[in-house]
């Protein structure tokens, strides 16, 4: 007799109880898809030789089937890869003040556009209006979704069909496809690149100065810095040729913090209150680097600037939602209290962790990671490592930070990758942990794993399953 006939059919696996229940959960459509997904395979394999299995092993697979499903796909994650601001990670991670806001917002009706004195239809943007203006010494303040929506705004409100001046040292690449010439031609605007890659002057700017000429433009190096024999004009020099000439002086400043982050030690960034006060007209930033909110684009500056920019049909497209908002403003109030921002800004203090935390955070865990790593052959120990603050932001300083190397105990390779894998592996929902491999030793640096992240790592070793 054919040992396929004995399989149970779709119906009878839907009807057992405890598929009944998953189609409580799950959905009737959902379930189904997935037991005929499993019978099917099971009858290729049967026709290949396999043995038939039986029922109870068929109903095991529904339920990991079941569990796939939900598992979500934006899964939480262990950053120890040693970049603060990982943009493929998520960037900034929020504080709690902010986290309690989107929750409120997320789950109630709130004041988005309704003005509570008046009753009248408000501007979503006078949210956080004022908190900016206050921080930045700016006028006004808009938001967008990101800091490249941002400048694609300014852009095409200001200079569309119109030149834009920028030296060639800041024609940059930001991961990810933001380049800023095609930015700007997108933007609907002309580059016009002056200067050299390493030295641009003043003159430079003045003489390409025409007619059709819409701004000058400043754009944040960010992710790249050149040494030795450089030259870039002064903000205010800029500023002044510009104002001489009726025109803005904008500046893309990537990297937006707001306020001077060498009182902890940390390697000088200009804010947009220095490029205000240079002179600029427009700073756009982003939400979700160094200011350690949520991801925006933020525009400040000249009040009857940012009033065009609001009338752009495009803002509309590009505007922030509610929970958003609501982040970004819970994050900005923190900055009013800057001598305790390093307390309360999850990403500054992470940012501004001291090394002998971070390697007593290293002390109390190693034995656990030795205990997971047991029966493989690699050695674990405690090393002085070097993170980065990461999203492009000061990109040649390295923050002293403290963690694990793990390395083969011989040159037979692929164990580094084995384990590197795992890490990545673990079953929802304990937190796939992500490192780096350098130099043949497998990196975890525990500068973002702060005190209430330790259970997590544990959870997460506990869950390990090595393959093979
Ligand atoms: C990061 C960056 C951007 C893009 O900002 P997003 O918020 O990622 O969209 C644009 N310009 C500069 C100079 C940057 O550093």
């Amino acid at each position: 007799m054919n040992p396929l006939a004995r399989l149970p059919s779709v119906d009878r696996l839907l009807s057992h109880p405890a598929v009944a229940s998953l189609i409580d959960i799950h959905g009737r459509a959902s379930m189904t898809g997935i037991v005929r997904e499993i019978l099917a395979a099971t009858r290729e394999a049967v026709k290949g030789g396999a043995q038939l299995p039986d029922e109870a092993s068929l109903l095991e697979k529904v339920g990991a089937g079941a569990t796939a499903l939900a598992t979500p796909k934006l899964r939480p994650v262990l950053n120890l890869t040693g970049t603060v601001l990982h943009t493929n990670l998520g960037r900034a991670s929020l504080p709690d003040e902010a986290v309690e806001a989107l929750v409120q917002a997320a789950r109630n009706p709130c004041a988005l556009e309704y003005d509570l004195a008046s009753g009248a239809r408000g501007d979503r943007d006078d949210i956080v209006n004022e908190l900016l203006c206050e921080l930045t010494g700016a006028e006004a303040a808009t938001v967008v979704n990101n800091n490249a929506a941002a400048v694609f705004l300014l852009l095409n409100t200001l200079a569309a069909k119109k030149q834009v001046i920028v030296s060639r040292g800041e024609l940059i690449e930001i991961g990810g496809a933001f380049r800023v010439p095609d930015i700007m031609s997108r933007a609907g605007a002309k580059l016009v690149e002056v200067g050299t890659t390493n030295r641009t002057h003043l003159t430079d700017f003045a003489e390409n100065i025409t007619p059709r000429t819409a701004m000058l433009m400043k754009v944040h190096a960010s992710n790249y810095a050149i040494h030795g024999f450089t030259h870039v004009v002064p903000e205010s020099e800029l500023a002044n040729l510009a104002h001489q000439h009726g025109l803005p002086f904008v500046i893309d400043l990537g990297s937006g913090t707001l306020t001077d982050l060498t009182k902890w030690n940390l390697p000088h960034e200009p804010t947009p209150a220095d490029a205000i006060a240079a002179g600029a007209d427009l700073v756009t930033f982003s939400g979700d680097k160094l200011l350690g909110g949520p991801q925006a684009g933020l525009l400040v500056g000249r009040k009857e600037l940012i009033a065009r920019i609001k009338k752009n049909p495009l803002k509309r497209a590009l505007r922030v939602g509610k929970v958003t908002l609501a982040a970004l403003e819970a994050v900005l109030r923190l900055y009013r209290n800057p001598d305790r921002l390093h307390l309360r800004l999850s990403s500054l203090r992470q940012l501004t962790r001291p090394e002998a935390e971070i390697h007593g955070v290293a002390t109390r865990l190693l034995s656990a990671l030795q205990t997971a790593l047991v029966t493989l052959p690699v050695n674990v120990e405690i090393v002085s490592l070097k993170s980065q603050i990461g999203s492009g932001s000061l990109p040649v300083d390295r923050l002293p930070s403290a963690g694990f190397a793990i390395r083969p105990q011989s040159k037979i390779g692929g164990v580094l990758n084995r384990i590197e894998a795992a890490l990545r592996a673990v079953d929802y929902p304990a937190r796939p942990i992500i490192g780096r491999i350098e130099d043949g030793a497998l990196l975890l640096d525990l500068r973002c794993l702060e005190p209430n992240d330790e259970a997590e790592f544990s959870a997460s070793l506990a869950a390990l399953r090595f393959t093979r």
